[in-house]
């Protein structure tokens, strides 16, 4: 029985290339006259293309284009603030949250800088569209997934054992061993964006293509354990299993 689903954002919700895009802008427009902004932006890309957790990819781009001796802080200043007016979420993202919220409360577990990952809620009209929003790093960046804290924070603050939750996410290292190393009852894996090639990992319960075919899987399953909560809204038309 499924009491409540988590869901990751970046590459789960919306492609994160297209917040890592302007962000990496932002950066090279930081830049001082000094540095070739094409080459610096060219390298950002280069690379954060090996991997956009990797960490210091300003300084490795700065490094590649020898310009290691350009201040860094208003570079990252930069990188921490964009903060773009809009996001486009991934096709049926926000219908699939609102219908699995009709049947059980639902959560938001996203790693990385608190104010960045605040900015791209907002960004992709996601403020209200939760019960609750666990950001790992305010409890320190040791708690980044797949560490357990950021999961039992929210199944606890959700009200329900974290053995009923089910996990939504991208990435096989931190989503789906996230969830299996907190005692979830497992996570659903969806194969979008940076890592989508990645093989899975134990903790499955099942591996899809798209966030609307994770939607149909979770609802076919709530709704098969009963009606929607009293006080839930009429059913959307949306999402019926093909
Ligand atoms: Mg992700």
């Amino acid at each position: 029985m499924i009491a409540a689903v988590l869901f990751d954002l970046d590459d789960t919700l919306y492609p994160q290339a297209s917040w890592l895009h302007g962000a990496w802008e932002a950066v090279a427009d930081a830049a001082p006259d000094t540095v070739d902004r094409a080459a610096f932006l060219a390298a950002l890309y280069l690379i954060a293309g090996q991997g956009s957790d990797q960490g210091r990819i300003i300084d490795r781009a700065l490094a590649r284009i020898d310009a290691c001796g350009t201040e860094t802080a208003p570079l990252i200043s930069a990188f921490r603030h964009h903060a773009p007016a809009r996001l486009e979420p991934y096709p049926e993202a926000v219908d699939v949250v609102a219908a699995v919220r009709e049947r059980v409360p639902v959560g938001l577990v996203s790693d990385g800088d608190v104010d960045v990952q605040a900015a791209k809620v907002r960004a992709l009209g996601f403020e209200q569209a939760f019960d609750v929003v666990v950001l790992s790093d305010a409890m320190g960046r040791e708690h980044r997934k797949p560490d357990s804290g950021p999961f039992l924070a929210a199944a606890e603050r959700l009200g329900v054992v974290a053995q009923s939750c089910v996990m939504v996410g991208d990435r096989p290292d931190k989503d789906v061993r996230g969830a299996r190393q907190a005692g979830l009852l497992g996570a659903v894996r969806v194969r979008t964006g940076e890592y989508a090639a990645e093989p899975d990992e134990d903790g499955c319960l099942v591996t899809l293509d798209t966030l609307g075919e994770a939607g149909r899987w979770l609802l076919a399953r709530l709704d098969a354990h009963g009606p929607p909560a009293p006080g839930a809204r009429a059913s959307s038309t949306w999402l019926r299993p093909r």
